[in-house]
């Protein structure tokens, strides 16, 4: 089966093969097995129930909350040469009836639909179909402490026992383990296999700049959008207001940009999503509000030029580049006067504690000198113990000392507390204070109280602080704030790894905002696909590209990333193909696309070849 797959993978897609993962996947499926898959944004989940839909008989139905994910993903479909439709209440009737027909004459290989109309569809056309599998998209939807419930993935238990032996193979994003337990156990499919990958996003470069203030943040911001001219990004703010003015601002330096936020009329909320889709405006100044529903690939840039409440806002936000694997970059503003509205936000919101600890976490995140990665990842809970290599951070890498002795005596004082102590104890332990609250529990009688002495509290600080970040310890926001040991922290404790601290330096970096040089041509050094080739990509050449791409887009009336993603455009600018056999071994390029767009695009490199 897998050649067979292989073959699929290559003719409609363009891909010569399939992560690890998603194999597992596929064949698990097609065995007939239900699955529970978790993976980030741009982890490749479609393939997941796409190949088994065309390897097995009868049409998949593919559940998904949003009309707009809908219409992507079967454009995206078609655009391979597959046949896939949308059933929805928002088309003609007339259109879903033909659909309908197509469906049970077998015509059709993958048929989305939203969970109220399956539901109520059920006893009616649905059951005169061969189905091969369900695939519940967005599958967090059905959970009531997620972000986004919706009541109708509810009702979607019954698919299981109305088709107990047809695979269902839930997705999402999503990784808490609340959410997963709750996809399972609703679906009624508790024998699922579940499939994880890390949550990384190692093609997204991270960044923070600091404290700056008025014109100097503008310039940044400025210089920052001009080094990724022509391509599309979003700024986000806190405040609506701003949204309007930052907007203002790019369009007197000349940028295209447009600001977007939940007060905004839904017509021209719409307007300005379809012009962002189809690369008609690159920048799109937004509240949180934008993003949510759009699925294009080609975001080749966040900048937060407010602080995000909580790590995990800005880690969703950022996870809006970058889709398509190829590099992207992310900038966050970090400024104090922005903690105090926030803390001011929090302070109001009803969960106070947990809001005002959220937001200290990014906080944390924004002045720390530990790799922003290793940070993002241990508050998720993943283990990722080596430094990432794409991070300011690592590209301005502050003196490091061993921290294992350091690390070792703090982690002795908590777990001789039983962990149940916060920051501030451990560290009036380690440096012998006398105050009431550590003599009272009797933790002056600790082996460990006051072998830290000749440490400042400050500096003492800092290290917990990292020790946290490096994934060591863990807050328990359940339990008065409690650091606790993780099993990475207890390694280091009995002695089995080192650890590595940041010198503590008092005042890092404040107005001058350094930034790591950027590379303009970081598309340039795309990972695996073009491995082992020594050919770099020609920058000209795949501006070209763009424009070919948008102009086709434009005359068809589809998204430009539908078309080709940025990375298969990259393939193209580094391998210049001539010829139609040539072009068709592009990433990305099916039999479908290569036949409908060989001529533009290997026309537009000769003549790019001949100048
Ligand atoms: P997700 O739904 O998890 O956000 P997608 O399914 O949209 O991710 O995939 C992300 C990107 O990776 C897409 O551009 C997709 O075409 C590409 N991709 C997925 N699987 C593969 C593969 N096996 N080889 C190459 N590219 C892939
Ligand atoms: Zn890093």
């Amino acid at each position: 089966m897998q050649e067979k797959a292989l073959a699929l993978l290559r003719r409609y897609y363009g891909y010569d093969s399939f992560y690890p993962i998603q194999w597992q996947i596929i064949s698990h499926v097609v065995d007939g097995g239900d699955a529970v898959v978790l993976m980030p944004t741009g982890g490749g989940k479609s393939l997941c129930y796409q190949m088994p839909a065309l390897l097995m008989d009868g049409v998949a139905i593919i559940v998904s909350p949003l009309l707009a994910l809908m219409k992507d993903q079967v454009d995206a479909l078609r655009q391979n040469g597959i046949s896939a439709a949308a059933i929805n209440s928002q088309q003609d009737e007339y259109d879903n009836r033909e659909i309908v027909a197509n469906a049970i004459n077998g015509q059709l290989k993958l048929i989305y639909i939203s969970p109220e109309r399956l539901i109520a569809d059920l006893d009616g056309w649905i059951a005169k179909l061969n189905i091969s599998l369900f695939a519940i998209d967005e599958a967090h939807c059905i959970s009531q402490w997620g972000h986004d419930f919706r009541p109708e993935y509810t009702r979607l238990g019954t698919l299981k026992q109305r088709y107990p032996t047809t695979p269902i193979i839930a997705l999402t994003a999503t990784a808490d383990r609340i959410t997963r337990d709750d996809i399972s156990r609703q679906l009624g499919i508790d024998a699922a296999r579940l499939f994880m990958t890390s949550f990384d996003r190692p093609n997204i470069s991270l960044n923070v700049v600091h404290d700056l203030s008025g014109k100097t943040k503008q310039r940044t911001l400025i210089r920052f959008i001009e080094q990724h001219h022509g391509e599309s990004g979003i700024v986000y703010c806190l405040s609506r207001k701003t949204t309007e003015s930052v907007a203002t601002m790019l369009r007197a330096a000349g940028i295209n940009a447009r600001h977007f936020h939940a007060g905004m009329p839904t017509s021209q909320k719409l307007e300005t999503q379809r012009a962002f889709i189809n690369d008609e405006v690159t920048v799109i100044v937004a509240t949180i509000a934008f993003g949510m529903g759009i699925d294009k690939s080609n975001v080749r840039w966040v900048a937060h030029y407010n602080l995000p409440k909580s790590l995990e806002s800005y880690y969703q936000e950022v996870g809006r580049a970058g889709r398509d694997g190829a590099p992207a970059e992310a900038l966050l503003f970090y400024s104090y006067a922005d903690v105090i509205q926030l803390s001011q936000f929090a302070r109001d919101s009803g969960q106070s504690e947990i809001n005002l600890e959220k937001l200290s976490r990014m906080q944390q995140y924004a002045e720390s000198r530990v790799c922003r990665r290793r940070i993002l990842l241990s508050y998720f809970n993943e283990r990722f113990d080596h430094d990432c290599h794409n991070c300011d951070v690592c590209h301005n890498p502050p003196e490091r000392i061993d921290g294992t002795t350091l690390s070792q005596m703090a982690m002795s004082a908590i777990a001789r507390t039983g962990q149940k102590t916060g920051i501030n104890t451990v560290i009036e332990i380690l440096r012998g204070s006398k105050r009431a609250e550590v003599t009272a529990a009797g933790y002056d009688r600790l082996p460990t109280f006051g072998v830290g002495r000749d440490t400042p509290f400050t500096v003492w600080k800092s290290y917990i602080l990292q020790m946290i970040q490096l994934g060591l310890i863990d807050i328990a926001y359940d339990e008065n704030n409690h650091l606790k040991i993780t099993d990475f922290g207890r390694e280091v404790l009995y002695g089995k790894r080192r650890v590595e601290f940041t010198k503590f330096e008092p005042h890092v970096e404040t107005s001058k905002a350094k930034r790591g040089t950027r590379r303009r041509n970081d598309i340039a050094t795309l990972d695996g696909i073009i491995a082992g080739e020594p050919a770099v990509m020609d920058p000209g050449l795949f501006e070209i590209l763009r424009q070919t791409r948008l102009a086709i887009a434009r005359a068809r009336g589809i998204a430009p990333y539908l078309i080709f993603s940025d990375k298969a455009l990259a393939d193209m600018a580094t391998r210049k193909p001539t010829t139609q056999a040539e072009f068709s071994t592009v990433y990305g390029v099916g039999e479908a696309k290569c036949e409908q767009y060989w001529r533009p695009f290997t026309a537009a490199i000769i003549k790019h070849l001949g100048n």
